[in-house]
């Protein structure tokens, strides 16, 4: 078997899908692997450290997929990639299939047999292959990072010989994976932290993190979980009361962090212009679902912008590739992961198991079509 991983062509894009780590364990399964050069560059990895874990470096992607069964890739293979894939290899990559059915079709018509890894199921055999929660964790932590780098103060308190300095206050709002690890990072770091969800679920855990919990707790909040373990999107009334209760709340923080989504939908609108502006100069929102249309209003993606009153909206694109070693090595072990479950370890080949739930949930095209039940042309 002959796995190729490419370098990344979106410019946004600084991870890898394998690591040294992963390369020696994918050759310990018996297989040849192909790095493109310059495929780790952007993430920490010289070509030097994939070749000692036993890879060979190749000049370009043409020449990485010659013969490659299996390609790993952190995005969707574009058209130019999909052109040099042999037919019937197979593709494992953060596939974005939403919206890109024409992307999907392309990769079907090219024979090639995708798999999205943030289709994985939340179930605990597969939690190892948990791509989202893996780079949502990285973004928590990184968007404190960040929110902390653009705020002019410290954030602990300090007793010093020249005078108290306060800690800085932070409002978490959205308490997923990002939403957690955004509550740890900014205890840690010293700050007084609040936090708030629509997921009764989410008190506890806010509440064991040290943090105080801030949320209207009416009957709707009390179903507001799906059975898979989302948010439903809230009605208009419960947005009503939810915006009343956290405007005078925001016009007390330094620090605002949002990671707030729901399945499918847009991004809960959860910040208002008019909270923005009650908000004291020099303090900073930090927009994590900006990607997906943003909770806080006038956030853009890929900018920091300052609005009239001094105060910061940070809306920073794939936040966890601004961690990209540390993105890459749990990405790259998320993958090997799930491919080592397609691997036939005696015949050393690809044998997918297309009874297994997590194929089924995973595999967008085989064999030339499109398969995967969300994506079939409607009647
Ligand atoms: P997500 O990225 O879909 O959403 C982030 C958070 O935003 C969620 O907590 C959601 O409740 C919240 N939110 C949505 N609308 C909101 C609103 N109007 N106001 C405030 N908050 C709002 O969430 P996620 O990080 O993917 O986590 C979703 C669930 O999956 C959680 O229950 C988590 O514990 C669970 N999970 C399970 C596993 C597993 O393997 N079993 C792994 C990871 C996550």
């Amino acid at each position: 078997m002959r796995i190729a991983v490419l370098t990344e062509t979106d410019p946004i894009e600084p991870r890898v899908a394998a690591v040294p780590e992963t390369v020696k364990k994918y050759i310990g399964l018996g297989s040849e692997v192909v790095v493109q050069s310059g495929a780790g560059a952007k993430a920490g990895v010289p070509d030097a450290e994939y070749e000692a874990a036993g890879a060979k470096i190749a000049g370009s992607a043409e020449e990485a997929l010659s013969g490659a069964d299996l390609v790993l890739k952190v995005r969707r293979p574009n058209a130019d990639e999909l052109g040099k894939i042999q037919k019937g290899a197979t593709v494992v990559a953060i596939m974005d299939p939403y919206g890109h059915e024409d992307e999907l079709k392309a990769a079907a018509e090219a024979g090639v047999n995708t798999f999205a890894m943030e289709l994985m199921p939340r179930i605990t055999r597969a939690q190892v292959m948990d791509v989202l929660s893996s780079q949502a964790n990285l973004a928590g932590y990184r968007a404190v990072v960040d929110g902390a780098a653009e705020y002019g103060r410290s954030l602990p308190m300090m007793m010093t010989a020249a005078g108290t300095v306060p800690a800085a206050r932070i409002f978490i709002m959205g308490v997923g994976v990002a939403g957690l690890q955004a509550i740890a990072t900014a205890r840690r770091m010293g700050a007084v932290v609040t936090a708030t969800d629509v997921r009764p679920a989410t008190k506890e855990q806010v509440e064991s993190l040290g943090a105080k919990f801030v949320a209207v707790e009416d009957d709707e909040f009390k179903q507001a979980e799906t059975s898979g373990g989302y948010a439903k999107e809230m009605s208009a009334e419960y947005q009503k009361k939810q915006a009343e209760l956290v405007k005078g709340h925001i016009a007390k923080q330094d620090i605002v962090i949002t990671t707030a989504l729901i399945p499918g939908r847009p991004a809960p609108k959860l910040v208002s212009e008019e909270m923005v502006a009650s908000m004291k100069p020099g303090s900073v929102l930090v927009d994590l679902a900006v990607e997906r249309g943003g909770n806080v209003a006038g956030a853009k993606a890929g900018e920091i912008v300052t609005v009239g009153n001094g105060v910061k909206i940070v809306g920073h694109v794939n936040v966890p590739g601004r961690l990209a070693a540390t993105a890459s090595s749990l990405y790259a072990r998320n993958l090997y992961a799930f491919v080592e479950t397609m691997v036939d370890k005696e015949a050393k080949a690809l044998a997918v198991n297309w009874d297994d739930e997590l194929v089924k949930a995973t595999n967008l095209t085989r064999d030339g079509q499109v398969v995967h039940p969300n994506f079939q042309p409607k009647a």
